[in-house]
């Protein structure tokens, strides 16, 4: 024998109907098939809200339970020859007539009892069954319904009641031994009590039915009919990237359901457990995918795990104190207080310190458990052994699972890095000694970033998704998006890195999307975006709360500076291109780089000094191995080399750093370059990479500006050039009659550094510095006589885009 089971959205209407009327003809050919089913998807919701409408005295209740006479009326009308169809229709509305009738007693009492609700839920599955029976009737498929009332007996715990599984057992052996058909259609979900009430097995009760059906009649097979092609690696609503699990055994699919993975009701796993009966799981939308096949041999996913699921509406309560220090019986009490109020416990942890036990219920109980508790525990909290009942809100629990974990070293720490990484809090911990499972307890609005960090994490074969906040669309960020699309498919394939751009702003408006924004429109798309409030922006990247995000910062701006604190603290990456905040006050820049350590993400901003040159990775590689920097000496302004590269006295000087700036080395600002105060801050975070804790003050400028060149504004800069025409000619002159070239040279030694322009000897490493570029000697215990050199393009949009590229992928694979 075979059972079937279809669930709601395999019901849902005629034409789905049709389609699982079709899968059930072919069925039949391989033997005596049994066919369970559920309401019509969504009907069961529809008849309780129109059962809570009437205990609230709304009339409304009527129009909703007239939806739900339409929807079947609807469905018999498509689906059934015209001939056919009468008996069925006043059967439908019979049924619907008596929905009527209660709703109307509720109605009138204001009354409404889990018994009666039971009564009225069960319509649904009454007649979706009757309507499929009637459908494989009219194909010529003869079949024999059977009210599963009468089969399965149950206690009296309405709304999820409890299989008496000796008298089940009994009846179905007795009913399959008696009859001669060979196709049988029952509806799932329903049950009744000894004394004969209507009862249920639970929301999502119809895959139960059909297991114990199966195990009662020793079927061969049974098999779950649903709307996806099996079990997932994870909620598919959730990741979007999740896999198929081709095989799997009873105890995983049974912890997976456990802890959430709604496709199996959980209880359904353990009768065909413990007949060996093996599981499918179909999708009767594409009948030819082969599905999950649940049976008790494990999982064989090159992952330690096989799946993740997460179950929501959790609390935690904690039962602390010192009374419980070497005191036995604390926790079977807490525990027998909690069982005798009917709270179902999911998880517990008890700190090995015995201060405190933690356990985690659905919060619908919570305001039961918290007063059953604390009248327990009443003479502990008086007496001041124990605190009142703690309770935490709005918690879930996300769980790995894998019967290959008992075989792997090192999965809660993989499991508790990644969550970490990604600023997820876990509030609780619990593994079981089957090490089968591990569960956390995590902020609700956490877990979908959770699931998919966890899914990244354990599936490698996939992608990892990397999302991306991008301020400043200039120069540089212009040429970064580009570079982005361009190698966004290399990425993919090369280093498993799916980047995509959630949110852009530049100095007006603001655009969020978090399915990525399209690169080759994002132009179109920001003009007509929010307008830009930057405490909005980081609000918004912040409640987005979207894994492995990175905030990056290609703007020159102060404000956007002052939020790198606050996504630090929540786990973002921070990629800045942006100089302000590596050189600001010591202990902001301290602060930044702290709390990148403390929430496990990066502060990067290695665009910083020598736009894409690696001089900070470079720095921070011989910090890191352990060596120490004793000198620095570098040219670090591209414009100025650039300026004095292409100034002979010929062409005005000011002339020449228009040139810079028109190609785009300058700062926006190019008086920042020219006065020596952008090369003092990129010294001083040099000289901070190497530990020194310097500032500005600490730093002497022999600037070669005249006073009157640095006051007004920028047009007043080029003016006031001009007017100092004969100044820069003479520092040229100068330098040329002694044969030697100008180069605006920063230096670091023993925690103080200098600025200035310098006559540069042609045996000099500084001579031979070309166009726009940089050079850094860094003389180090290692590197002594000779410095480690680093050179290069030191400026540029282009070079310095892939600079912050660069920066960004480092901040995507840690
Ligand atoms: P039915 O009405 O057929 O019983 P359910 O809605 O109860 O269907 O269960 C199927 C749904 O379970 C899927 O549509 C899917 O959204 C959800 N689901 C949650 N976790 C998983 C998982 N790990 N694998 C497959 N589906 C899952
Ligand atoms: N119809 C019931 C429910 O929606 C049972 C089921 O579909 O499995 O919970
Ligand atoms: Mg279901």
């Amino acid at each position: 024998m075979q059972v079937l089971k279809f669930g709601g959205t395999s019901v849902e209407n005629a034409i789905n109907i049709g389609r699982i009327a079709d899968i059930i003809k072919e069925t039949v050919t391989k033997g005596k098939t049994v066919v369970v089913v559920s309401a019509m998807g969504g009907i069961t919701d529809t008849l309780l809200k129109a059962a809570n409408l009437a205990a609230k005295a709304d009339e409304a209740y009527k129009s909703v339970l007239e939806e739900v006479e339409k929807r079947h009326i609807d469905a018999v009308k498509d689906l059934m020859p015209v001939t056919g169809q009468s008996s069925l229709l006043s059967m439908i509305k019979k049924m619907c007539n008596d929905i009527g009738d209660i709703c109307n007693g509720i109605f009138l009492l204001g009354e409404l009892s889990e018994r009666t609700k039971d009564r009225i839920i069960g319509f649904g599955e009454l007649m979706s069954s009757k309507i499929l029976s009637a459908k494989l009737q009219s194909m010529g498929l003869e079949n024999e319904w059977k009210d599963s009332r009468e089969l399965i007996t149950t206690d009296g715990n309405f709304g999820k009641a409890t299989v008496d599984f000796s008298a089940t057992n009994k009846k179905i052996e007795k009913y399959f031994s008696e009859t001669g058909s060979s196709l049988f259609v029952f509806p799932g979900f329903i049950a009744s009590s000894k004394e004969g009430e209507h009862t249920t097995l639970g929301r999502g009760g119809s895959d139960y039915t059909g297991a114990i059906i199966a195990a009662a009649a020793n079927a061969a097979v049974f098999e779950v009919w649903t709307d996806v092609s099996g079990m997932m690696t994870a909620d598919p609503r959730l990741v979007k990237n999740k896999k198929l699990i081709p095989q799997i055994s009873y105890q995983e699919a049974m912890e997976l359901s456990h802890f959430g993975a709604k496709v199996i009701y959980p209880p359904t796993i353990q009768p065909v457990m413990s007949k060996n009966i093996p599981v499918w799981v179909k999708n009767s939308f594409a009948p030819e995918d082969k599905g999950t096949l649940i049976h008790n041999e494990p999982s064989k996913s090159e992952s330690a795990i096989c799946g993740i699921s997460s179950i929501n509406h959790i609390v935690l309560i904690s039962l602390e104190g010192s009374g419980m220090v070497g005191i036995p019986g604390f926790s079977k009490r807490l525990f027998e207080t909690l069982a005798n109020a009917n709270i179902n416990v999911i998880l517990i942890t008890q700190s090995s310190s015995e201060h405190s036990i933690c356990v985690a219920i659905e919060d619908v109980n919570v305001k039961k458990a918290k007063s059953v508790v604390d009248k327990a525990f009443a003479y502990e909290i008086e007496t001041n052994k124990l605190q009142p009942l703690i309770v935490e809100k709005d918690l879930s629990i996300v769980a790995v699972v894998g019967d290959n974990m008992k075989n792997h070293s090192g999965i809660s720490g993989k499991m508790f890095s990644a969550l970490g990484k990604n600023g997820v809090n876990i509030r609780a911990i619990s593994q079981g000694s089957s090490e089968r499972n591990i569960s956390t307890v995590i902020g609700t609005a956490d877990v979908k970033k959770a699931i998919n960090v966890l899914h990244e994490e354990f599936f490698e074969t996939t992608y990892k998704e990397v999302n991306l906040f991008i301020t400043g669309v200039g120069n540089v960020g212009k040429r970064l998006l580009a570079q982005l699309q361009q190698q966004h498919a290399y990425l993919l394939k090369n280093l498993l890195l799916k980047i995509r751009v959630v949110g852009m702003a530049n100095s007006k408006k603001m655009i969020f999307n978090d399915n990525g924004i399209n690169l080759q429109h994002w132009q179109e798309a920001l003009d007509t975006g929010d307008e830009l409030k930057l405490d909005k922006f980081s609000e918004i990247i912040r409640q987005r709360n979207l894994r492995n995000s990175v905030f990056v910062d290609v703007t020159a701006n102060d404000n956007v500076a002052k939020l790198y604190d606050e996504l630090l603290q929540k786990s973002i990456s921070v990629v800045a291109c942006n100089k302000v905040a590596a050189s600001s006050d010591y202990n902001y820049y301290k602060k930044l780089k702290d709390l990148a350590t403390e929430f496990s993400c990066l502060f990067l901003f290695e665009t910083n000094v020598g736009a894409g040159l690696p001089v900070i990775g470079t720095l921070n590689d011989l910090v890191r191995s352990g060596d120490v920097v004793n000198k620095i000496q570098a040219v670090l302004s591209g414009t100025l080399n650039f300026v004095f590269n292409n100034y002979d006295g010929k062409r005005p000087f000011a002339e020449v750093v228009k040139q810079a700036q028109d190609e785009g080395y300058t700062e926006p600002d190019p008086r920042l370059d020219l006065s020596g105060k952008d090369v003092m801050r990129k010294i001083m975070i040099l000289a901070r990479e190497a530990g020194s804790d310097i500032q500005m003050d600490d730093i002497t400028n022999h600037s070669f500006m005249p006073e009157s060149c640095v006051k007004g504004s920028v047009g007043d800069f080029y003016k006031a050039m001009a007017n100092e025409e004969a100044h820069f000619k003479k520092l040229y002159d100068e330098a040329a009659a002694a044969g030697k070239k100008l180069k605006f040279v920063a230096q670091y030694e023993n925690g103080k550094a200098s600025v200035g322009l310098q006559h540069i000897d042609p045996s000099h490493d500084f001579y031979h510095l070309y166009g726009k570029d940089n050079i850094v000697l860094f003389y180090t215990n290692r590197y002594v006589d000779q410095p480690l050199v680093v050179k290069g393009a030191g400026a540029g949009a282009e070079v310095t885009a892939s600079g912050v590229f660069a920066d960004i992928i480092r901040a995507a694979r840690i």
